[in-house]
């Protein structure tokens, strides 16, 4: 007999099995949940909430399997058919279970909070909004360039990627707020997405926004709000209220029903690859989602992704370009290069490096130091019998902090106090060897016991709002010396700063890594492009023993075409990416052997024409927390032969039910 007021639910459950899963509902034919609605059922003993994908009227699963659905969220409008067709291409690409991917993106408490809890959090909306509008700010009027940007992307319909490529200080920022405004000013109900690569970036672009756009509701979206803002926020941006979001990578699967345009701001950084989890490149998403929705999107920076940078070269992408700097009489410092053979550093400064940070002491403005290492040293070591501080858990070595007194690995946070004596021969005098941050704040003082000196690393920033105000406390002026990590190399617009000292990026040059001179290239150009944005001459020092490498001379020209240039021949002739799709199957156990036995085993269990498979290799840092790792690469030259041959792949290896854990990275950045 068929009941009309029974239907079975198609649920997806966050779960690494890849089924979605039918459950019984009972309701009113008036009243049929809808495919996007948010559902809770019992699943494994555990009461989840899971997303229906399907609503039909007959399932395959015999009646005594059937469990019915608990609740229907319908409190909740359902997520449209455009969200779950990207949530589903995510799933597809990366080849993970759409629940893995579609539902630990939504905020906590819609998943856990009860009927009641969730409906008065609706009401709470209007808190998005800022409780005093700030007074609006004129916008300033563009260059040329900026204007031709602005209005190329704001009058743009349809779908067609534009490289925003603009060299440090271009005013880019200018350029994406202008085509906000065009964009608000035609579409009624149109919403904004905008990306920026990390957290510490968020709150100068959302002050250039609220005062901007005074009347225009702005949701956030990054991993430091606290779950009640964080649903606030989505809930914004998916009811349409929010015309802007703005957040780092995990926003690109927030819900948008009237997305109109997407913008990436400094799209090479690595900081839109996930590297765990669902291992997405939240840029490559966004291409996506604006292809679907035949939108604008805006990729922009100063040194653009080889990637997107060869997608410019074909046509594929618009490029548009800003030469110069923004602000009146701003050029780009001068770079150059310092010789470490001829000017030997004490303290891991070179004479010429003190001379400048001295004259800029005088004149009172600020000098950037940047080294790309924390803690006070990488390691300590026993001159007498060569033991080092390695850690017991990982390939790696504890690194010293010395104000706090500790030995800290990096990897697995294995902590413990500065050893008194050599653990093997008691000699009591334990050495630091290389430096870090700490170290180099420490030598400064000594220098300069006047100055203002301020280290920003993560050790340094642990404390919630502690970044901000360090930032806060540069940009006021209040700082001489700045020291810091890449944290400070990225978007921030110092007005005063005119010196940047690159302390020892040389180790990169000779990374096995083919994309280390790539990353290297685009971190020094960012560090550099803080210096001299407000208009005062400014210079660039790199201490290096390697001063005829080809990528310095690049830096000191700021030369990225030429340098993109090249790299892309070598890449093309070495047939690596973009030329090449890969993908990664990685796989852990206790004893390293094991670890390569799966991935042999995984490597020879299919036929794979067009697809090459290399050797299992154990990973260069072969051991994290007690587990070893070894990993297979994958390459083929063309995309989809690659991604036909990952879903069969990962369908055989699924059976095996190997008891290795192992996971599967769709473009890798790190091999
Ligand atoms: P980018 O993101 O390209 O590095 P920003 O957008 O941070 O550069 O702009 C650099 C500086 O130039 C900022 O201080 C900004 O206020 C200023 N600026 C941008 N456009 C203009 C303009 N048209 N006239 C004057 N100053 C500008
Ligand atoms: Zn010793
Ligand atoms: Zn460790």
């Amino acid at each position: 007999m068929n009941n009309p007021r029974l239907c079975y639910l198609q649920i997806a459950i966050d779960t690494p099995l890849n089924a979605v899963f039918d459950y019984r509902w009972e309701c009113d034919p008036a009243e049929r949940p809808q495919i996007g609605q948010l559902a809770l059922v019992s699943f494994a003993r555990r009461e989840v909430v899971g997303l229906i994908v399907g609503v039909a009227d007959q399932t395959d699963v015999p009646a005594d399997k059937l469990k019915d659905a608990l609740a229907v969220r319908s409190q909740l409008s359902p997520l449209s058919a455009q969200w779950l067709a990207l949530a589903g291409f995510a799933a597809d690409y990366y080849q993970r279970p759409l629940g893995e991917v579609a539902l630990p993106g939504l905020p906590k408490n819609l998943r856990v909070l009860t009927t009641v809890a969730l409906d008065r959090a609706l009401k709470k909306l209007a808190k998005v909004a800022p409780a005093h509008d700030p007074a609006p700010v004129d916008m300033p009027v563009l260059n040329a360039s900026q204007q031709a940007a602005a209005d190329a992307i704001g009058g743009q319909q349809g779908f067609k990627p534009t490289l925003l490529y603009g060299v440090t200080g271009s005013g880019k920022t200018e350029v994406y707020l202008q085509a906000c405004a065009q964009v608000l000013a035609r579409e009624p109900e149109g919403q904004i997405l905008i990306l920026v690569p990390e957290i510490n970036l968020t709150p100068q672009l959302e002050g250039n926004i609220r005062a901007r756009f005074p009347g225009v509701m702005l949701a956030t979206l990054h991993s430091s709000l606290s779950e009640g803002e964080r649903m606030l926020h989505w809930l914004a941006a998916h009811h349409g209220k929010a015309r802007i979001v703005l957040g780092t990578r995990l926003a690109i699967l927030s819900s948008l029903p009237h997305l109109k345009l997407i913008i990436i701001d400094e799209e090479h950084d690595p900081s839109y690859k996930q590297q765990e989890g669902l291992r997405y490149s939240a840029r490559d998403l966004a291409v996506w989602r604006a292809w679907q929705l035949q939108i604008p999107i805006v990729l922009g920076s100063a040194t653009p992704s080889l990637e997107s940078w060869h997608h410019a070269q074909s046509g594929r992408y618009r490029k548009l370009e800003l030469r110069e700097r923004a602000v009146q009489n701003a050029v780009l410092p001068t770079v150059k290069l310092v010789d470490m053979e001829r000017d030997k550093p004490s303290d891991g400064l070179t004479s010429r490096l003190v001379a400048a940070i001295k004259q800029r002491l005088e004149r009172g403005e600020q000098s950037l130091l940047f080294l790309n290492r924390r803690g006070y040293a990488p390691v300590i070591c026993c001159e007498s019998c060569g033991w080092v501080s390695e850690c017991t858990r990982c390939t790696s070595f504890m690194v010293l902090h010395r104000p706090e007194h500790r030995l800290r690995c990096h990897h697995c946070s294995l902590e413990m106090r500065i050893p008194r004596h050599c653990p093997t021969c008691g000699n009591v005098d334990l050495q630091p060897l290389g430096r870090g941050t700490q170290r180099v704040e420490e030598g400064l003082q000594a220098m300069f016991p006047e100055a203002r000196i301020l280290r920003i690393d993560a050790d340094s920033t642990r404390k919630k709002g502690s970044a901000q105000e360090a930032f806060d406390t540069v940009h006021r002026g209040e700082v001489d010396i700045l020291i810091g990590t890449q944290m400070v190399a990225k978007g921030h617009d110092f007005k005063k700063l005119t010196l940047v000292g690159i302390m020892n990026p040389d180790t990169a040059l000779f990374s096995q890594d083919y994309r280390a001179s790539e990353r290297l290239f685009a971190q020094l150009m960012q560090v550099a492009g803080r210096a001299g944005r407000a208009g005062i001459p400014s210079e660039v020092l790199i201490q290096t023993r390697y001063p005829q490498h080809p990528l310095y001379g690049a830096v000191v020209h700021h030369d990225y075409d030429h340098f993109a240039t090249a790299l892309l021949e070598e890449r093309e002739q070495a047939a690596l990416p973009p030329y090449l799709f890969q993908a990664l199957l990685r796989a852990e156990a206790r004893e390293l052997a094991t670890a390569i036995e799966f991935l042999t085993m995984a490597r020879d269990c299919m036929e794979h024409p067009g697809i090459t498979i290399n050797d299992p290799i154990p990973m260069t840092m072969t051991r994290v927390y007690n587990v070893d790792r070894a990993q297979l690469l994958v390459e083929s030259p063309s995309r989809p032969a690659l991604q036909a041959f990952l879903k069969e792949w990962m369908l055989t290896l699924k059976e095996m039910k190997s008891r290795v854990k192992w996971s599967l990275e769709v473009d890798p950045l790190d091999i």
